[in-house]
C-alpha cells in the first residue's frame, strides 16, 4: 500500500497533539520518561520478565524480540508465556492503555501478531486490545515499583554544604568509615551486577555485554542514545557485518549522517563521510521508524569536551565491534579474565579516521589521540567488568578494592563536602575507585532522599550502630 501524503502530514499534526501525553508524568516516576524511554528499560529487562496480567494470569517473557525498525508494533520476534502457555508473536508499548485506539492498531494488520499489549495508564473503564481479527490481546500495566531501582533516572544534585553527618563522622576511627564506604560500594557493585544480569537473562551474556559496554562509552551525558542504539542494533546483526558497514548504520540509527551535507564537509573529512554514507543509503530504508524525530537519540552536546564527543565515543564503539572476540573472551568466562590484558586490549584500539579526529566533521589533530583513554577504562572496568564478573567469581572483590580513583564525578565531589567538609580525611576516603562507589551510594541513599536540610537524615544516628 502506498503511503498517502495528506494522511501522512494529518497524521504527524495529530500526533503533535499527543505528543504531550507521551511525555506525560507517569504514575510513580518522579521525571517525565518519553516512550523511548520506557521501551529501552523495557527491552533492557529493568522491569522484569514475570508479571500478572489485567485478567489476573501470570505472563512470563521469555525472548524480548527484536526493537522494530519498521511500521508495526515496538517488538517483533517475542516468546512469551501465558498461564504456562507458550505464545510467539509481537509486543506493544504504549504510555497510555487507549493510544492502542488513538493510533488505529486495531485496525491495523501489521498489529495482528501482537501478543503482548504493555502500558503504563489505563482508563478507569475496562479497555480491551484487539486486533484487527478481534483476538482479544493480554494486558500488562507497568509501573514505577516494579522498575528495579538501580535502574530509576537520574535524580540530580543536593545542596553544597556540610552535612550534619560530618561531625560523627570526624568522630569514627578511619577503619570504621572506610568499612562502612567499603560495604556501601559493595552494595552498589551488587545493585549493579543484578541490572547487568538481568539484561543477560533477557538478551543474552554477550549482548548484555555489547549494551553496557555502549553505555559506559556514553558516560555521563549520552548512556541513554548510547543503549539505544546498542538495543537497536543487536550485536550478532552488526558482527555479519563488514566494519564500513557497521560504522555506517551506527551512524546512522545515531542520527548523524541525517544532518550532513557534502557541503559541510572538508577534504580531510569527505573520505570517510563518503564511506559511511554509500553504505548507509543502502540500509536507511530499513530504519526509516527509526529516523523520525521522537525516535531519535537525544544526544546532549552542550558542554561536551572534544574528546567525549559522541561521535567520538560512537567510532571508539565501532572499533570495539572490529576487535569483538578479543574483547568479550575476557568476559564470557571468569576464570579467564585478566585485567591487565583487557586493559591493554582496549587502550591500544585504534581506527583509521577517529584516532586522529574528534567528530565527523572536524579537522585532523596534529598527533593521534588514545581512542579509548584510561578513564574510559576505568569507567568499563567499574560498570561492566567487575559487576559482571565478581558475583562469578569472588576473589575479584580483592583486585576491584585495588583500582585507583580516575573518574571525575560531581556527584562524589558534593558527596565529599557533605560528609567531609574540610576534614583531610575526605581526601583518604576518594582514592580508590570503591571509595568513589561507596560515597555515591551514601548520596544516593541518604542526601538525594533528604528534603530537610539533614535534619531528618537517619544516617548519622546509624553511625552509632556501626561496628
Ligand atoms: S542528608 Fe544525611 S547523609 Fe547526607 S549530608 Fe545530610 S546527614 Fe549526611
Amino acid at each position: 500500500m502506498t503511503p498517502l501524503p495528506l494522511a501522512d502530514r494529518y497524521a504527524r499534526f495529530r500526533d503533535a497533539v499527543f505528543s504531550g501525553i507521551e511525555e506525560a508524568r507517569l504514575p510513580g516516576f518522579a521525571e517525565p520518561l518519553t516512550e523511548l524511554d520506557l521501551q529501552s528499560l523495557w527491552f533492557a529487562g529493568a522491569f522484569g520478565s514475570d508479571f500478572i496480567s489485567t485478567e489476573g494470569k501470570a505472563v512470563r517473557i521469555s525472548d524480548f524480540g527484536t526493537w522494530n525498525s519498521g511500521p508495526g508494533p515496538d517488538f517483533t520476534g517475542c516468546a512469551i508465556s501465558v498461564e504456562n502457555q507458550a505464545l510467539h508473536g509481537d509486543i506493544e508499548l504504549d504510555p497510555d492503555a487507549r493510544d492502542w485506539e488513538r493510533h488505529q492498531h486495531g485496525a491495523n494488520a501489521d498489529y495482528d501478531r501482537v501478543v503482548l499489549h504493555l502500558f503504563f495508564n489505563a482508563p478507569q473503564e475496562r479497555f480491551y486490545t484487539r486486533t484487527s481479527q478481534h483476538r482479544e490481546i493480554t494486558q500488562v500495566v507497568l509501573n514505577a515499583s516494579m522498575l528495579a531501582h538501580d535502574s530509576k533516572p537520574n535524580r540530580g544534585l543536593a545542596a553544597a554544604r556540610l552535612g550534619r553527618c560530618a561531625t560523627p563522622l570526624h568522630a569514627m576511627e578511619a577503619s570504621r568509615v572506610q568499612s562502612i564506604i567499603e560495604s556501601a560500594a559493595q552494595y552498589r557493585l551488587e545493585l549493579k551486577s543484578k541490572r547487568l544480569h538481568r539484561c543477560v537473562a533477557a538478551q543474552g551474556r554477550e549482548e548484555a555485554i555489547y549494551q553496557a559496554l555502549a553505555r559506559a562509552l556514553g558516560y555521563s551525558s549520552n548512556q541513554q542514545p548510547f543503549v539505544l542504539i546498542s538495543q537497536r542494533l543487536p550485536l550478532k546483526g552488526l558482527l555479519k557485518l563488514d566494519p564500513a558497514k557497521r560504522e555506517a548504520l551506527l551512524f546512522g540509527v545515531a542520527g548523524f549522517l541525517e544532518v550532513m551535507q557534502e557541503s559541510d564537509t572538508k577534504p580531510e573529512t569527505r573520505a570517510y563521510l563518503r564511506k559511511l554514507w554509500s553504505e548507509w543509503w543502502k540500509a536507511r530504508n530499513e530504519c526509516l521508524r527509526w529516523l523520525d524525530e521522537r525516535q531519535l537519540p537525544r544526544w546532549k552536546l552542550k558542554t561536551i569536551r572534544p574528546g567525549n564527543h559522541p561521535q567520538r565515543r560512537l567510532g571508539a564503539l565501532g572499533t570495539m565491534l572490529n576487535a569483538w572476540s578479543q574483547i568479550v573472551a575476557p568476559l564470557a568466562d571468569a576464570t579467564r579474565w585478566s585485567q591487565v590484558a583487557w586493559r591493554e586490549t582496549l587502550l591500544a584500539l585504534a581506527h583509521e579516521f577517529w584516532s586522529t579526529h574528534y567528530t565527523l566533521l572536524a579537522a585532523p589533530s596534529s598527533k593521534p589521540i588514545a581512542l579509548i583513554g584510561e578513564t574510559r577504562v576505568q569507567e568499563m572496568l567499574a560498570n561492566v567488568a567487575y559487576p559482571l564478573l565478581v558475583p562469578e567469581r569472588t576473589r575479584l572483590w580483592a583486585e576491584y578494592l585495588e583500582l585507583p580513583a580516575l573518574l571525575d564525578n560531581q556527584k562524589v565531589r558534593r558527596a565529599v563536602l557533605r560528609l567531609f567538609g574540610d576534614d583531610p580525611r575526605g581526601k583518604d576516603f576518594t582514592k580508590k575507585l570503591h571509595h568513589q562507589q561507596g560515597l555515591l551510594q551514601i548520596y544516593e541513599d541518604f542526601c538525594l532522599e533528604d528534603d530537610s536540610a539533614c535534619a531528618n537524615c537517619p544516617f548519622p544516628e546509624r553511625l552509632k550502630e556501626w561496628s
